[in-house]
């Protein structure tokens, strides 16, 4: 899998104006950067926490997936992302593992990353997410 690091973690939030503040006036920490995805229907915001970030996650329309998770379960935790240095392999090693993946091959993220999802049922209820940056992808 050659995963290195949790990557980033995701919380849906309901908005990332409100969310940002607990993040930046109580946590400390600095918004530095925001990105829509379009693909996803999402609004992000990112803070950086050592190696790791803070992934905040706002619907951008009403059948976005981020809204239909607040509507399930309220904000939270959404997923969590590891890095690897391939995801494309990591995510066939995976399905060749047996684990039920949502992406077969490695879609568009934020911040320039190739990503892809794991399906929580095969993750004891955690929606995981394998992460590379787009320039050292699939090309084994
Ligand atoms: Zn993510």
């Amino acid at each position: 899998m050659n995963l290195t690091h949790i990557e980033h973690i995701g919380m849906a939030v309901k908005s990332i104006a409100e969310a940002s503040k607990y993040y930046t006036e109580i946590l400390g920490l600095e918004c530095y950067a925001t990105e829509t995805v379009e693909e996803q229907k999402v609004r992000t915001a990112f803070f950086r926490i050592g190696e790791t970030k803070i992934e905040l996650l706002e619907a951008t329309s009403a059948d976005s997936p981020i809204a239909k998770f607040i509507e399930k379960k309220g904000e939270g935790v959404h997923h969590i992302a590891f890095a690897t240095k391939n995801i494309a392999d990591a995510l066939r090693e995976a399905g060749d593992k047996g684990v039920r993946l949502i992406d077969k091959v490695p879609r568009n993220g934020a911040e320039g990353m190739n990503i892809g999802f794991l399906h929580p049922k095969s993750a004891f209820g955690v929606l995981t997410e394998f992460c590379s940056p787009q320039k050292i992808s699939d090309n084994s």
